[in-house]
């Protein structure tokens, strides 16, 4: 990461801060352990800030370690989105890329150690009566039949379940533990299944698959983790956590903590819901820039440094809450206000004619790329008699609040001259076509000559010179801020969440860079499309609006 960015202190860094000082630990080694079964998104860009951010800033380790137990659902697209993301957030992971299912073998072993203990049993009950017999939070759970096997019993039956003689419900591992806990989690979880289904990793190895809770903790304590952090779900699994640790024989002790998840106003941040997003083709991918996802935000045009900003900005505490979109807005425009080139794009145009103007005649003029920032340089515009305006930069009649162009006045254009409305041409529908105007040559870069006060100022595109683009409007996904409420979310998409309109660009945007954030003067921020954008047919997408449209007090 080449810039400095302090991070605020949180309780997880609290307790860090503790046990280093009283020599717990002597250094730190976090993980983050998606499951491959969909693409990150800006929640675990939360859980990817959080974890590598602590590794970076106590000089530690961050491992990326795939949470692969659950053959079925995972692919080998989603493993290689999930590096991509990480990397592109400005993270490095420690080593080689994790995978809990190298560690198959070992969680076999330790849970044959627990069958010897007396501390795991197969039971034979269905995954239905199992769920019957565990009973509910006012009720204690009932045992399995099954429950009192001997050691050499179940590890006979744990046998035959890894070789296959079980079919898929038939049989699974439980740890011994205890049927009147009020943790439910604590009444004898189920640690193996039997899953007659291809791994990415392992081919076709097993047929018998460790769950989360079993493979987690002992994943942690196999890569030396010291702080394994996760979301508040997980609350009570941190008994489970700890007793299968307490219970095998492993030295490591890596202690879990937990954090509130993140919550975004108006999008869903469930992979299940995501999925069903994209299966059902209610948006154009993973990576449609309408989506929370780290690929679509990168593809609407999000720096990582602004997903950066945006995590340390909401912090990590144990209170669920959610977050303004328009929070998440705000750090992208901050950094595209500093960091983004200025450029002119006419989204709804509407022909301008200067008719005192050479039509053999092109201009070169040099605009600022910012107009802070004069080590962004400059860039050359071309001017012409033909020009593209905004439709809604031309009034025929306006009141003197109306800064922009109006027939028989004056205004500037942008890094160019005052120009003056003369006449107007319409179509049959009585909708302008064409304004005349005149120039007066003297008012490049400087006030008119007699004093005259030109205030508005326009932007504009040569129609000869500039470039024909598709834009494309995007707005929120949903129109409701907690889609995840309704009956059914996807009634409650927003119909207008993107609108595509043709309009022209200048010609310097020709060599604009995919996913490099550009101002459209007085329009809003915007990048090239990194996929459907090509030499002759531009695509740009906008990334954000100059200010917060749905922000209560509009500032025009
Ligand atoms: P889902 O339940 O939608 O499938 P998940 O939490 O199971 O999501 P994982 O791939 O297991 O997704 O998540 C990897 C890590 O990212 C976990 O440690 C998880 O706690 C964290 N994470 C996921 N969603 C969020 C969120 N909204 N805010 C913060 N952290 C999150
Ligand atoms: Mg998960």
């Amino acid at each position: 990461m080449s810039e400095i960015e302090a991070r605020p202190s949180n309780f997880i860094r609290q307790i860090i801060d503790k046990d280093l000082a009283n020599g717990k630990h002597t250094s730190v080694h976090t993980r983050f352990p998606p499951e491959p079964n969909g693409y990150l998104h800006i929640g675990h860009a939360k859980s990817i800030c959080l974890n590598f951010g602590i590794a970076q800033d106590y000089q530690g380790q961050c491992n990326l370690r795939f949470d692969d137990t659950n053959p079925e659902k995972e692919e080998v697209e989603y493993v290689e989105s999930i590096k991509n993301d990480v990397q592109w957030l400005g993270f490095e992971w420690a080593g080689d890329v994790c995978y809990s299912s190298n560690y198959f073998d070992k969680l076999y072993d330790y849970a044959i150690e627990l069958i010897n203990k007396g501390l795991a049993y197969v039971d034979e009950l269905t995954p239905d009566e199992i769920r019957e017999y565990r009973g509910t939070l006012k009720a204690p759970g009932k045992p399995s039949p099954y429950r009192d096997r001997s050691v050499e019993e179940n590890l006979a039956l744990f046998e035959k379940m890894r070789a296959g003689e079980f079919e898929e419900g038939k049989a699974c591992l439980r740890a011994k533990i205890d049927m009147a806990s009020s943790f439910m989690v604590m009444r004898d979880p189920v640690l193996y299944r039997v899953r007659f289904a291809h791994h990415h990793q392992t081919g076709d190895k097993w047929c018998i698959y460790p769950m989360y809770d079993f493979t987690h903790c002992i994943s942690d304590a196999l890569e030396n983790i010291t702080h394994s952090l996760c979301t508040l779900e997980f609350q009570d699994n941190r008994r489970l956590y700890d007793w299968v640790l307490d219970n095998i024989s492993i030295e490591s002790q890596p202690h879990q903590y937990e954090f509130s998840r993140l919550n975004l106003e108006y999008t869903v941040m469930s992979k299940r819901k995501l999925n069903q997003l994209v299966t059902e083709n209610l948006v154009e991918g993973w990576d449609d820039p309408r989506m929370p996802t780290i690929s679509g935000l990168r593809r609407r045009g999000f720096t990582p440094g602004s997903i950066r900003e945006f995590c340390k900005r909401i912090g990590v505490t144990k209170q669920e809450n959610m977050i303004e979109f328009g929070s998440l807005e705000s750090c992208i425009r901050d950094d595209l206000n500093e960091n983004a080139p200025r450029a002119m794009a006419v989204l709804d145009p509407v022909k301008v004619v200067i008719e005192n103007f050479d039509a053999e005649n092109v201009e070169t003029l040099t605009i600022a790329n910012h107009p802070n920032k004069p080590e962004m340089g400059t860039r050359e515009v071309p001017f012409s008699r033909e020009l593209w305006i905004e439709r809604d930069d031309f009034r025929e009649e306006a009141n003197k609040k109306y800064k922009r162009l109006v027939l028989g006045k004056e205004v500037r254009l942008r890094g160019a001259y005052v120009i003056k409305a003369e006449r107007i041409e319409k179509d049959d529908n009585g909708e302008i076509t064409t304004i005349y105007c005149s120039y007066d040559a003297e008012t490049l870069g400087k006030n008119p000559a007699d004093g005259r006060k030109v205030k508005g100022v326009i932007h504009w595109v040569s129609a000869d010179k500039g470039l024909s683009a598709e834009i494309r409007l995007y707005d929120r996904l949903f129109t409701v801020p907690n889609p995840a409420a309704a009956d059914d979310f996807a009634s409650t998409l927003n119909p207008s969440s993107l609108v595509k309109v043709n309009g022209y660009v200048e010609p310097s945007l020709a060599s604009a860079e995919a996913e490099k954030g550009i101002q459209f003067e007085r329009t809003g921020y915007f990048c090239l499309d990194n996929k459907d954008s090509s030499a002759n047919a531009l695509v740009f997408n906008r990334t954000v609006g100059l200010r917060d449209s749905w922000a209560k007090i509009e500032s025009n």
